[in-house]
């Protein structure tokens, strides 16, 4: 029997703000001591009241619009019941029936993935486990986390590793989150399930079986803390469950934890039943009636996403889409990519426009930048706020090869010193004496020597054998430390040989 895999994920992500979403405690707890980032509200201690951070309920906004998801004229936030050692109050707040944003769809390698909705809540304490003991700290409880959830649209591992990387990136193109899912602010939970083809289809975002069939159950999968984990876990998983109906086996309905070291899952729990969260309206804070004229001001506020840039890029800079992915994969990325093809084109014409480049030059600078300043900023393990060298350094170096004062080879040279110095490349070159050779009776001199020393390759040129010349204008570059210009070097080795 053939079988159609189906996956839908759960992304949480860590809202990037200075306080808790529901108390004045700072949010930055990264690495701070344990429960010094508490109050009695995020501790729940009672009579305690919460206030709902309106930068967070902003950014949740935000992300809403950029998943194309709709907002709601009427929102609340709803008490989520359960007992659990990380949830001092006894209950989360979250949404339930009014999210801040329903329905949506991103794009993920040219595949629409549907999103059921995107809602605001806040985190739970974090439980550490050592030595037999079970140790709680609050720090992370009440930081504001917003739960993205697909439609079981998704149709493969592959796939789910791509569409949590969408996620991250467009919520670190809004600079609401970030996403780190190393340090847990971005974390992905599946629920799998491989479906006979043909028996099933999705129904108000959920799977149904068709008349006469009963749909395999899904299989929540947990502790997935890398994207690489997240495709190693469900291809273990679509494996695990492929074999099992095989075999006439069947499957439970369990969660299962993804096991890093073992490249396994095993099951935590069963999960007969959807659990009764009794949710109902959180009575301490009040609904929100959203306002168009905000919600306006709201959506202006979000900058060119990721799709977005790329048609843009295709378009203005006649950049291959492939190349344009590359270089939008991070905003920041993207952002240095455009100066430095701006500060290029205006070393020609100073105050060129820049929505007319040449795209020749936007091509050299996607060279420059995708080659020789991704490479040593990952050698390096440095970002690019880090980084020493600016745009218009890169095309000043440019504009240099362009007038030929270094040849290509020598400019790499340069640039691995402005990498490491952030100094301007004419005074580099001016420095290390890198300019190139363009004098064309010190040329000549080099080429007559050359000519001498190697009859052999000389009188293989004469014979039509083309390599050969080839091979005495690497002799000059070599005689030259690669500072000779090779279009003049070649030039002159034609008159010398005549
Ligand atoms: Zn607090």
């Amino acid at each position: 029997m053939k079988y159609d895999v189906i996956i839908g994920l759960e992304v949480h992500v860590q809202l990037k703000t200075r306080s808790k979403m529901f108390c004045s405690c700072s949010a930055g707890f990264w690495n701070e001591p344990p429960n010094t980032h508490v109050c009695p509200v995020c501790l729940g201690l009672p009579g305690a009241l919460p206030v709902a951070n309106q930068e967070a309920v902003k950014s949740a906004l935000k992300v809403g619009f950029a998943l194309n998801g709709q907002t709601l004229r009427q929102s609340k936030f709803d008490r989520k019941h359960y007992f659990y050692p990380d949830l001092p109050k006894g209950y989360q707040i979250s949404q339930y029936d009014l999210p801040f944003s329903v329905g949506g769809w991103v794009e993920v390698d040219g595949a629409r993935i549907g999103i059921t909705r995107a809602h605001l809540e806040e985190d739970t304490g974090k439980l550490i486990h050592v030595n037999g003991q079970s140790l709680i700290d609050f720090n992370r409880g009440g930081i504001p986390l917003m739960e993205i959830v697909s439609q079981p649209d998704i149709r493969s591992p592959e796939e789910s590793r791509l569409y949590g990387q969408k996620i991250q990136q467009i919520v670190r193109y809004l600079g609401v989150s970030d996403a780190d899912m190393e340090k847990g602010s971005l974390r992905i939970d599946a629920n799998i399930s491989l479906q006979p083809q043909g028996k099933w289809k999705v129904k108000k975002d959920r799977v149904v079986a068709l008349k006469g069939y009963t749909l395999n159950p899904k299989v929540e999968v947990k502790n997935m803390n890398s994207f690489r984990s997240v495709e190693r876990a469900l291809t273990y998983e679509v494996e695990r469950q492929l074999q099992t109906l095989s075999a006439g086996g069947k499957i439970d309905q369990e969660t299962r934890g993804w096991l890093e070291n073992k490249g396994v899952t095993v099951k935590q729990r069963t999960k007969e039943l959807a659990p009764d969260y009794r949710y109902f309206p959180e009575p301490d804070l009040p609904p929100f009636v959203f306002d168009p004229k905000d919600l306006k001001k709201i959506r202006e506020e979000i900058p060119e996403l990721p799709d977005e840039k790329i048609n843009r890029f295709v378009r203005e800079y006649a950049l291959e889409a492939k190349k344009a992915q590359i270089i939008t994969s991070s905003k920041e990325l993207a952002d240095w990519y455009e100066e430095a093809v701006v500060a290029y084109a205006q070393t020609e014409k100073p105050g060129a426009d820049y929505e007319h480049i040449d795209s020749k030059k936007a091509e050299i600078v996607y060279n420059w930048v995708s080659g020789e300043l991704l490479r040593r900023l990952n050698e390096n393990q440095t970002s690019f706020s880090a980084s020493l060298i600016t745009p218009a350094q890169l095309a000043q170096l440019l504009y240099l090869i362009d007038k030929n004062e270094v040849s290509s080879s020598t400019a790499k040279e340069v640039f691995a010193e402005m990498f490491r110095t952030g100094q301007d490349p004419q005074k580099i070159v001016s420095e290390k004496g890198l300019k190139q050779v363009s004098d064309v009776e010190r040329l000549r001199e080099t080429v007559r020597e050359v000519i001498n020393l190697n009859p052999k390759p000389v009188a293989d040129v004469a014979s039509g054998k083309a390599e050969a010349k080839g091979f005495l204008i690497g002799q000059v570059m070599k005689l030259t430390q690669g500072r000779a210009n090779p279009g003049l070097v070649s030039k002159i080795l034609d008159e010398e040989l005549k």
